[in-house]
């Protein structure tokens, strides 16, 4: 059995969080990891109802975040979240707090994300029908050390699954 860590994915809205991690969870599992994914989206459905997006309460959605992840993780769990997770200082706050973080930053420009618009959400936020829209008139703040990093409008989908399949590889994540 493989064992458990936290597999951080970071990145502006439509950069590929979501669409990676399935299937770096999908190819984990072949492996015989044992996998849960904390996507953002889902998390503020659920674990986060209620939240604003104002900084105070990314920060705690963050941190919740991480701590499910951390207790998946020390259970033997690969704990993937795929939150925007926009400010460097949580971020930081978990990867301190908590064994095997391994932060992913999903880096693609945000003119490309909101070319992709996968939500609609950059036309509503142009629009001021939305507030706080990370990129658009709220931070993003990017990772200056991630364990590994992405480049989403350079690579296509396999790829970038294969640079994180080979860099947990070369981490000793995965044997
Ligand atoms: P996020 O979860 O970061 O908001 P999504 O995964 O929902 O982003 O959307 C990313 C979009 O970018 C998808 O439409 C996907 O098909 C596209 N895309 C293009 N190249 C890549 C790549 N290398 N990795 C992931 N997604 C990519």
């Amino acid at each position: 059995m493989e064992k458990g860590f936290i597999l951080w994915f970071t990145g502006l809205s439509g950069a590929g969080k979501t669409t990676i991690s399935k299937i770096v969870a999908e190819k984990l599992e072949k492996r015989g990891c044992k996998v849960e994914i904390l996507d953002g989206d889902i998390v503020r459905e659920n674990l986060s109802k209620g939240l604003t997006f104002s900084k105070e309460d990314r920060d705690i959605n963050i941190r919740r975040i991480g701590f499910v992840a951390h207790l998946l993780s020390r259970n033997g769990v690969v704990g993937i979240t795929a939150a925007i997770s926009p400010y460097k200082a949580v971020r930081n706050e978990i990867r301190e707090m908590y064994e095997n973080f391994i932060e992913v930053y999903i880096n693609a420009p945000l003119e490309v994300c909101e070319q992709r618009d996968v939500k609609g959400l950059y036309a509503k936020a142009r629009a001021g029908e939305i507030q706080n829209f990370t990129g658009i008139d709220d931070p993003y703040e990017p990772p200056d050390n991630p364990e590994i990093t992405c480049c989403t409008d350079k690579e296509n989908l396999d790829e970038s699954v294969a640079h994180v399949i080979s860099s947990l590889e070369k981490l000793g994540y995965l044997t």
